[in-house]
């Protein structure tokens, strides 16, 4: 079971590179960890101090919800683009919410925006306008000098992108979706 879950993760990880860009290739992909975790689902480093390895715990429970299995492993895919032992920015957050919606069913697609939580309305929203005033080939260039999501600040994307100094702050803004 959890060898399917490994597939699914770096299938997401391998298209959400396609969308946005390399991921930090100097971070090793370790086996997902599923048990009782109360902060799950979340990126996890299990040699915090020591090493460069990174991977998703789960909850148990969402085993036996596979769309929700599918959901969670795609908003966590886009997170390992950006490896950071700290809360991702807005930018970030928007990205792993569309991507997540992306790879999901029409019909869980609808009931999940139905009930989406301010926050992950909030993130992809700013997203879906940020997608169109930078373009995707546009965003994975960007990256390339500027891999970490985590790392961008207003003045660089003021600077690099021509945003007004309250959307570029925006973007960098820490936000806590928990996930
Ligand atoms: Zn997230």
């Amino acid at each position: 079971m959890t060898a399917a879950i490994d597939h699914q993760l770096k299938m997401f990880i391998s298209r959400a590179e396609k969308l946005f860009g390399a991921r930090d290739s100097g971070f090793d992909v370790t086996p997902v960890e599923v048990g009782a975790f109360d902060d799950a689902p979340i990126i996890w480093y299990p040699t915090k101090h020591a090493g460069r390895q990174m991977t998703v715990r789960l909850k148990r429970e969402v085993l036996q919800f596979p769309h929700q299995l599918r959901y969670q492993l795609a908003h966590e895919a886009v997170h390992f683009l950006s490896p950071a032992p700290v809360r991702a920015p807005l930018i970030e957050e928007g990205l792993a919410v569309w991507f997540s919606l992306q790879v999901s069913k029409p019909f869980y697609v609808a009931e999940t925006s139905k009930q989406m939580p301010v926050n992950y309305r909030r993130a992809l929203e700013f997203a879906l306008h940020f997608m169109k005033r930078i373009p995707l080939p546009r965003l994975r260039e960007y990256r390339v000098s500027n891999p970490a999501f985590h790392a961008w600040t207003p003045e660089m994307l003021v600077a690099d992108l021509g945003f007004d100094t309250n959307y570029a702050t925006e973007a960098c803004t820490i936000v806590d979706m928990r996930i």
